[in-house]
């Protein structure tokens, strides 16, 4: 068996780890190809590190959302768990990756398959009494949740796939068929290709999904080391939230917005960051007043969405088995395991995973 992953974001690591640690596939077997990679920075060709990041209820109420959702929660742990172990001296807040505790708020009454999936496995999972909800919301939740430092989580965990073998190329390819040219040619084992293109896979010649569509986020980064947990607002026209990122720096990050078909995540905007201030600090007074945050940057991100959700499918493209895996959205790093998990299992209908 011999592997490209086209992509080396949140969702091209995770199906690295996938076959990995479910299938037992040899590092030095599969290759990750990517126009950017962990460490580099790109406005709109580069979502990941742009990610606030944590697990949450921003995800659709669908089943197979659902079952990213729960498979990540639910493995992180272990994920956690054997990189620290492999980073031997470090924690989780070097590694980008710690628990933190969440509150969330909702305008509206969210769907009941929905809280009855999240209340079966959140840790710590309480329904808040109306006394505890800020004006004008009708349901909230209190959980123990994942905070992502985003970058850094990227970049560590990039080094342990290379550290397991998994090489890295820096590329960008015109058509998917150029995969495969990171093979080793004369082997006669099984290649398979996955496509974790992001909003990539609009344009790469062999997907040319016009169903892929970008939903911006601007956020504004303070410093804030009195805040260690997260809070959020969903309204049916607005997200509000508040993230931690885990680490030294105590940064907070501070949403949102999400801005279907907008393309623009070079430039950000002085009016949206005043909004996301004034609704952060209304809805968690312990920030502070606005005009007294400590503000770090203001940044802009393109979310890779798709009409009909996420794409996880396999095809046969001149003889070589191709399993898509994009579409993430807002929710790449919370859905993304599962997402993985589900695209390794196309690749290998018969196993026992
Ligand atoms: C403001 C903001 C906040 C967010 N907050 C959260 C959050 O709190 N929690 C959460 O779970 N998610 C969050 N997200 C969403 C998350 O960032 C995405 O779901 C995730 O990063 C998508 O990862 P990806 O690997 O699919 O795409 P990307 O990170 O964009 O990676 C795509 C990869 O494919 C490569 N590529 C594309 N085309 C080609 C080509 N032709 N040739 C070679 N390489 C190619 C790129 O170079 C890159 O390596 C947020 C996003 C934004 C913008």
């Amino acid at each position: 068996m011999t592997v490209t992953i086209i992509g080396g974001g949140i969702i091209g690591l995770y199906t690295a780890y996938c076959l990995v640690e479910f299938c037992q596939l040899p590092g030095s077997q599969i290759c990750i190809v990517g126009k950017y990679l962990p460490g580099d920075q790109s406005a709109n060709g580069y979502t990941s590190p742009w990610a606030g990041g944590n697990w949450s209820c921003i995800s659709p109420d669908d089943k197979a959302t659902l079952f990213h959702d729960r498979f990540t929660y639910e493995n992180l742990d272990q994920l956690q768990k054997k990189l620290l172990s492999h980073f031997e001296g470090r924690d989780a807040e070097w590694l980008g990756l710690a628990r933190r505790p969440t509150k969330e708020f909702w305008d509206y009454v969210p769907n009941k398959l929905k809280i009855e999936s999240l209340s079966s496995y959140l840790e710590d999972y309480q329904v808040l009494g109306h006394e505890k909800l800020p004006e004008g919301a009708s349901f909230g939740i209190s959980f123990k949740t994942w905070n992502f430092n985003c970058p850094v989580f990227l970049y560590n965990f990039a080094q342990f796939l290379k550290d397991k073998g998994i090489k890295f190329v820096k590329e960008e390819l015109t058509h998917l068929a150029q995969a495969t040219s990171f093979m080793n040619e004369d082997s006669t084992d099984d290649k398979i290709v996955f496509n974790c293109t992001g909003l990539g896979a609009r344009d790469l010649g062999g997907v040319k999904d016009l169903l892929v569509y970008p939903a911006r986020g601007q956020v504004v980064v303070v410093r804030a080391p009195n805040v260690n947990e997260n809070c959020l607002r969903w309204g049916q026209n607005y997200a509000t939230y508040i993230i931690p990122r885990p680490g030294p720096l105590k940064e907070l990050v501070l949403g949102g917005f999400l801005q279907v078909d907008n393309w623009n995540a070079q430039d950000t905007s002085l009016e949206e960051s005043e909004d996301i201030l004034t609704r952060t600090t209304q809805l968690l007074p312990k920030l502070g007043a606005k005009d007294h945050l400590k503000i770090l940057r203001v940044a802009a991100g393109l979310r890779p969405s798709r009409y009909g959700g996420p794409r996880i499918e396999k095809e046969a493209q001149n003889g070589i088995l191709v399993v898509h895996n994009y579409g993430a959205s807002g929710y790449g790093y919370q859905a993304g395991l599962g997402m993985g998990y589900r695209a390794v299992r196309l690749a290998f209908p018969g196993s026992k995973l």
